[in-house]
């Protein structure tokens, strides 16, 4: 049986100059441990949730570009307080990464994978069944997102 997402899900920034709806299931859950989500997270990883772009909508604010600005990913941040809530990879187009921490409900946002562990610091466990050193490649993705579904499900 497919998991109850308990969609529409609704989310913020830290000051709820910007908010979200999520109105489709999640693809896939996941925790970054690369250099550039511990400072941009400023934490020991990132968290993710990735929905396809259809799925998701901003409903208040207009989000600024921030982090790095460059060709493969754009990552949007709340005009005001400046968190970072989502990002949007060019080697995923249709996705969005939502950062899963701004949702209103974290109950269920417990990470699948783990990427980069090779960055990853000493101290830092995230609970993901599926370990990555680098990010899983294009041929992982597919057989990924099915044992997503599963994984959800369970
Ligand atoms: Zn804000
Ligand atoms: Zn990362």
């Amino acid at each position: 049986m497919a998991k109850d997402w308990k969609l529409p899900r609704k989310g913020s920034c830290r000051c709820g100059a910007l908010s979200f709806e999520v109105t489709v299931a999640p693809m896939m859950t996941a925790a970054c441990h690369c250099r550039g989500c511990q400072k941009m997270a400023s934490s020991a990883y990132s968290l993710t949730m990735m929905v396809p772009e259809d799925g998701f909508a901003v409903t208040r604010g207009e989000p600024v570009l921030g982090g790095l600005k460059g060709e493969e990913v754009q990552h949007f941040f709340c005009p005001s307080c400046l968190t970072w809530v989502f990002s949007k990879p060019k080697r995923l187009p249709g996705f969005v990464n939502l950062r899963s921490s701004m949702l209103d409900d974290t109950s269920d946002i417990a990470p699948f994978i783990e990427t980069c562990t090779e960055d990853k610091l000493a101290f830092a466990e995230t609970g993901a069944p599926r370990s990555f050193e680098k990010f899983p490649g294009p041929d992982d993705f597919g057989p990924l997102l099915h044992a997503f579904g599963e994984w959800a499900a369970r």
